[in-house]
């Protein structure tokens, strides 16, 4: 008799529930699109209603779907879109605000006050991350100042915080359960991931109460059960973590020195740094990679803010492209990029540059410069960005063994062999490419002990194709110097 392990995916775009076998193979899927607001130049909203009815649609689907008997799934794991802040009243459960986005920018100002008053040195120390409206932190103080049922519940004790995993826990367990992961924790912004704590020094700083946020477990832990009520037949909640850290595991990148890197909109690289906490001198960002049993394991993390984003640019604004896959076929027609180079810098730069202000950059053009080398750049510029990361990765003494890649760029074979060659290591894809969703089944299957252990979680990953680095060392030099060159004029501002 066949069981499996519902894994509940919350991303930024969607929500999406996948049945998974035993072995990790998704067997039914079903996944719902939901609105995103954006108010004003650089916020970006979610109504957390919608993000709760589209999950619970999603998994009631599923389960329809699968016509699988009572007791056939096991267990439940939950990731999601990380830093996303909701903040509820603990009585009604009814959101005082909508869910203020990760990709969100109004908290820029106040993050530069923070910094302007040096607090950049101890909040790194505490939590690995630079100041940044990015996180979760600063998305809450700006809720508490200025929604005044924000300011009206936390003087009656009865606001809660949580990141998307925990409200959508809370919301299962018909408002009983609030608890949140490690690995969401830590990109709050309040967590000290040296003693796994909220830490009480930046939550003065920021005058954010402590009742408020909710309990840390482990990725891998008893988060309670869904109230019958509402999903029908009780399931256990057993696994819980943030979905760049979702994908690693579901990567099995638990080795250190192991390194995932996801080509979705953006492209997220994790590198597995074990039970070290290594500080950047680079500016990466040091983060928690999952904690099981109560033991961390750590992370170093560098994000590229423009990954299929660009090609997405290519087909929906420029309209080089058709569909997404065309790029392939488009490049493979070229023999070089004829010294065409784009910066995508859309929305500034990323790791390790950090450059907000910075715009896109397009140069080596000439008259004889069409479509193909302009969509080559694009493609081959995330190439680049990665082979930056992995420079800023080497500077802090650190060379990833293992390359493990996922997303939806990677189906690009031409993108993910010439990653191999640029950066110059072998770069491994997964049969399964639903490494996120993955992640969260495996660490709900651990606690319930469907996996005994870490290594018994490994031997489900399994190889699709692998890309060798081909390129000649020449080539490569040459390529990265023009690069390099492109980088500089995107950074003058
Ligand atoms: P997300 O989870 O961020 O929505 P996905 O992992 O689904 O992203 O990947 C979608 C992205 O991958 C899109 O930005 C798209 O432009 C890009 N993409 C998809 N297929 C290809 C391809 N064959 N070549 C290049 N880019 C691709």
């Amino acid at each position: 008799m066949k069981k499996f392990i519902l894994s509940i995916d919350q991303g930024t775009t969607s929500s999406r529930a996948i049945l998974f076998d035993l072995k990790g193979n998704p067997k039914y899927t079903s996944q719902m699109e939901f609105t995103q607001y954006f108010p004003k130049d650089g916020w970006v909203e979610h109504d957390p209603e919608e993000i709760w009815s589209t999950t619970l649609k999603v998994l009631k689907n599923v389960v329809k779907k699968s016509k699988i008997l009572k007791g056939k799934i096991l267990t439940i794991g939950i990731t999601n879109q990380r830093e996303t802040t909701i903040l509820w009243d603990k009585y009604t459960g009814k959101p005082v605000y909508n869910a203020i986005v990760w990709q969100d920018r109004r908290s820029a100002d106040y993050c530069n006050k923070l910094i302007k008053q040096k607090k950049e040195t101890i909040i790194y120390n505490k939590t690995g991350l630079l100041i940044d409206a990015y996180f979760s932190a600063t998305k809450i103080k700006w809720i508490i100042d200025n929604v005044p049922k924000a300011k009206q519940l936390i003087k009656q004790k009865r606001l809660l915080f949580g990141t998307v995993d925990c409200f959508l826990l809370w919301k299962l367990t018909g408002g009983t359960n609030h608890f949140t992961d490690a690995t969401n924790a830590s990109r709050t912004m309040l967590y000290n991931i040296s003693s796994n704590k909220w830490d009480k020094q930046i939550l003065d700083i920021l005058k954010i109460p402590n009742y408020i946020l909710p309990e840390v477990k482990d990725c891998s832990d008893d988060f309670g059960h869904t109230d019958p009520k509402i999903t029908g037949e009780s399931y256990s909640i057993t696994g819980m973590v943030g979905d760049q850290q979702a994908a690693t595991i579901g990567q099995c990148c638990f080795e250190p020195g192991s390194l995932k890197s996801t080509y979705g909109t953006g492209a997220f690289v994790l590198l597995n740094t074990g039970s070290k906490i290594i500080y950047s001198k680079n500016r990466l960002l040091t983060t928690i990679g999952y904690r099981i049993n109560g033991k961390t394991t750590y992370a170093l993390e560098g994000s590229i803010f423009i990954a299929g984003a660009g090609v997405q640019w290519l087909r929906d604004k420029v309209k080089f492209l058709t569909k997404a896959s065309d790029s392939e076929k488009i490049i493979k027609k070229l023999k070089s990029n004829h010294g065409v180079y784009l910066v995508p810098a859309f929305t500034g730069i990323g790791a390790p540059y950090w450059n907000s202000k910075s715009r896109g950059v397009l140069s080596g053009i000439t008259r004889d410069t069409g479509i193909s080398e302009i969509v080559r750049a694009t493609v081959e510029s995330v190439g680049y960005q990665t082979y930056d990361l992995f420079e800023a990765m080497k500077n802090d003494g650190l060379r990833p063994k293992i390359v493990r890649v996922d997303g939806g760029m990677v189906k690009n074979n031409w993108f993910s062999q010439f990653l191999s060659d640029v950066i110059n290591v072998k770069v491994l894809r997964p049969k399964v490419e639903e490494t996120t969703a993955l992640g969260a089944a495996f660490m709900a299957g651990l606690k319930i002990g469907v996996y005994k252990s870490i290594n018994d979680i490994s031997k489900n990953w399994s190889l699709d194709k692998k890309f060798s680095p081909k390129m000649k060392k020449t080539t490569r030099k040459k390529l990265i110097n023009s690069w390099q060159k492109a980088i500089k004029r995107a950074l003058i501002t």
